[in-house]
């Protein structure tokens, strides 16, 4: 007989679109969709009509990467429609900041969602509460992380209540060693916002200029031409090909900084690449 093989899914809820805010959120469900949590649901006229009945009984928490409030600000107005139904979800944020928290994960805290197991790998810089959560389905070895305003693809965020150190670490010492390496290569980056051709615009106009010159980037400038959306359709691997912000040692990363001779700190690049970004 054959066994079906089932997968973990990931739907991603545009909201904020028409605004310019370009927002995601996500139900991220087990194979048997009988466990979901839902991530970053900021606005509940935008997110409940995309749920139907079965899906909202399933939510066993509504999770939160940051307290921003385009990520966190329907936190109170879905746990109540849902409560209407006998729902009753966790809210598990990065800090109490988040509205109607009842949760807040240490580092590395690990947490058991159906028959996926997803670790809590905290990011601080963006905003001191930022939160990735690393999701992880056994049966399958399906993998995926879901970054927030931390991680963009070929970019990253704002360091809005952090320093360049502090998104160094958070980019390529947490989350890297958190996911492990292993697994960067089959590991799916499902960010917070649509920025991915602004961000691919940056890095051609900064660093790589001309097709050629890396790869991977010239492969994510041509899928951004044909699809408006490109989350969780790349890898942690692939943002170590093309993301600036995880190639702070890479010499054409140096050079468009104006760092030809090499010997400015990783922080400094950091900063400085932020603030080119800033200025575009
Ligand atoms: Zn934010």
């Amino acid at each position: 007989m054959l066994r079906q093989v089932r997968k973990m899914h990931v739907k991603a809820i545009k909201m904020r679109w028409l605004t310019g805010g370009v927002n995601y959120s996500y139900l991220l469900s087990s194979q048997d969709k009988a466990h979901s949590w839902l991530i970053d649901p900021a606005e509940a006229v935008e997110v409940l009509p995309e749920l139907d009945e079965e899906e909202m009984k399933c939510i066993e928490a509504i999770v939160n990467t940051h307290h921003h409030y385009d990520h966190s600000g329907g936190n109170v107005a879905i746990a109540a429609a849902l409560k209407k139904k006998g729902i009753s979800p966790a809210v598990i944020c990065g800090s109490r900041v988040s509205p109607g928290a009842t949760e807040i994960p240490d580092h590395l805290q690990e947490y058991q969602l159906g028959n996926l197991k997803i670790k809590c790998i905290r990011t601080p810089c963006h905003t001191q509460d930022s939160v990735c959560y690393f999701a992880k389905d056994a049966d399958t070895g399906e993998q995926c992380i879901f970054t927030g305003d931390t991680l963009f693809t070929a970019g990253c965020g704002r360091f809005f209540e952090g320093t360049g150190e502090e998104m160094d670490q958070a980019l390529n010492r947490r989350i890297l060693d958190g996911v492990s390496e292993p697994n960067w290569d089959t590991t799916k980056v499902y960010p917070g916002h649509e920025y991915t051709k602004s961000n691919v615009d940056f890095v051609r106009r900064a660093i790589y200029q001309n097709p050629g010159d890396n790869a991977a980037l010239d492969k994510l400038e041509l899928f951004c031409r044909k699809n408006e959306v490109s989350t969780g359709h790349f890898t942690l691997k692939d943002e170590l090909e093309y993301n600036p912000f995880m190639r702070l040692d890479d010499p054409s990363v140096r050079d468009a900084v104006g760092d030809t001779a090499g010997s400015m700190t990783r922080a400094h690049v950091m900063d400085k690449l932020r603030k080119m970004k800033n200025s575009m």
